[in-house]
C-alpha cells in the first residue's frame, strides 16, 4: 500500500471527470517545509504561526517573524503560502505575559480577539507578514472570526500596517489576499457575509466541531462524542462551501477532517476543491481524489446531507466510499 501511494506522488490530483483538486499542507514551523515538498503538496494551506510564540518567555520581534515567514515563502518558490495570524489561548498557551488564564479559555480572549485587544502585537505580526510577502506568494488568514466588526477592524489594522511600510519605503505584495477561518458556528451560519468581504474562506473543522457539538477537543472523556459526521456539522460545512461558490470565493477545509481519507469523497461531493492537511496524509487523500467521479459524488452527497442521524450517515458513507 505504501509503495502504491509513493507511485502517485508526482501524479496531479485530478478526479476521473477531470476536475483538479488542490491538496495543500498544514505546517507549524519553517522546518516542516521539507515534508511538504516530499509529500508533493501544491502549496501551504495553513501555517500556524503561534508555534513561533510558544514555549518561550519573550515575544518574537518583527525581524524574527519576518525571517521565519520569508524562509517559508522562498522555500515554496511562488506556490501559495497561507499564513494564519496568531491563534493563541485555549489549547495553545504561551509562556509569556500576554496571556491571562480564564475559566473557559476556548471561549475566551484567543486568536483574533486577542490580536484586536493587543494591537501592537498584531501590528508587529502584520508588518512581518507583509514584508515577507515580497519574497513569495503569501496569503493572510484570520482565525476565529465571529463578527463582521472583527473583520473590519482587522482590515483597518492591515491597512495601517501597509501604510507604515509605505512610509518606510519597504516593499510588499500590494495584491496580498485576506482570508478568514470559518470555525465558529455563528460564522458558518453567516458565511455569505464573510465571503462577501474576504478573498477566501478556510473551514477549521477542529474548532467548528468543538463549538457546534459543545465538546472540548482536548478532553478525552468526551472524545468518543467528537464526530465530524454529525448532520449539523455537515450542514455548516455545506453552507460555507455554498457561500463561497455563490460569491466566487475559494473555500478550503484545513481541520483534521481534510486529512482523513474516509471523508474525501464526501467533501468533494459537497463541492470542496481545496483541502489542507498534515503532509503525511496528502498521498492517501490524493488516492481518493484519483478514484472520484465528481458528478456522481455530488448526487450522493446531496442524499447524505438530507440524513438526520449519525448512524445512517456513517452507513451511507461506507457505501459512498465504494463508488469509483
Ligand atoms: C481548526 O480549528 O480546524 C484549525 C485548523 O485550527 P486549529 O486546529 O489550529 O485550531
Ligand atoms: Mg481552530
Amino acid at each position: 500500500e505504501q509503495q502504491k501511494l509513493k507511485r502517485i506522488k508526482s501524479t496531479k490530483a485530478v478526479t476521473i471527470d477531470g476536475i483538479s483538486i488542490d491538496l495543500l499542507a498544514n505546517i507549524e514551523v519553517p522546518e516542516d517545509v521539507a515534508a511538504v515538498k516530499l509529500a508533493g503538496a501544491t502549496g501551504i494551506g495553513l501555517y500556524r504561526t503561534e508555534f513561533l510564540f510558544m514555549n518561550r518567555h519573550d515575544t518574537p520581534d518583527e525581524e524574527e517573524q519576518f525571517l521565519a515567514y520569508k524562509a517559508v515563502a522562498e522555500a515554496m518558490k511562488g506556490a501559495p503560502v497561507t499564513i494564519r495570524t496568531l491563534d493563541i489561548g485555549a489549547d495553545k498557551q504561551v509562556n509569556s505575559d500576554t496571556v491571562v488564564s480564564c475559566a473557559n479559555p476556548a471561549l475566551g480572549l484567543r486568536a483574533i480577539r486577542l490580536c484586536l485587544a493587543e494591537p501592537q502585537l498584531f501590528h508587529t505580526q502584520l508588518r512581518a507578514l507583509l514584508r515577507a510577502s515580497h519574497f513569495g506568494h503569501i496569503k493572510i488568514l484570520i482565525p476565529m472570526l465571529c463578527t463582521l466588526s472583527e473583520l473590519r477592524q482587522t482590515k483597518l489594522l492591515l491597512e495601517r500596517a501597509k501604510q507604515s511600510l509605505r512610509k518606510d519605503n519597504i516593499p510588499f505584495d500590494e495584491n496580498i489576499t485576506l482570508g478568514g477561518m470559518i470555525e465558529i458556528p455563528a460564522a458558518a451560519i453567516n458565511a455569505e457575509a464573510f465571503a462577501n468581504e474576504l478573498d477566501f474562506l478556510s473551514i477549521g473543522t477542529n474548532d467548528l466541531i468543538q463549538y457546534t457539538l459543545a465538546i472540548d477537543r482536548t478532553d478525552d472523556a468526551v472524545a468518543h462524542l467528537y464526530n465530524p459526521l454529525h448532520p449539523s456539522i455537515l450542514k455548516l460545512i455545506s453552507m460555507t462551501i455554498k457561500a463561497g461558490i455563490k460569491l466566487g470565493k475559494s473555500v478550503s477545509v484545513c481541520g483534521e477532517m481534510a486529512g482523513d481519507a474516509r471523508f474525501t469523497k464526501l467533501l468533494l461531493g459537497m463541492g470542496l476543491q481545496q483541502l489542507s492537511m498534515h503532509p503525511s496524509h496528502i498521498l492517501s487523500v490524493k488516492q481518493q481524489v484519483l478514484h472520484s467521479q465528481l458528478a456522481e459524488l455530488k448526487v450522493q452527497a446531496r442524499k447524505v446531507l438530507n440524513l438526520t442521524d449519525i448512524e445512517k450517515i456513517e452507513l451511507n458513507l461506507a457505501k459512498f466510499n465504494q463508488i469509483q
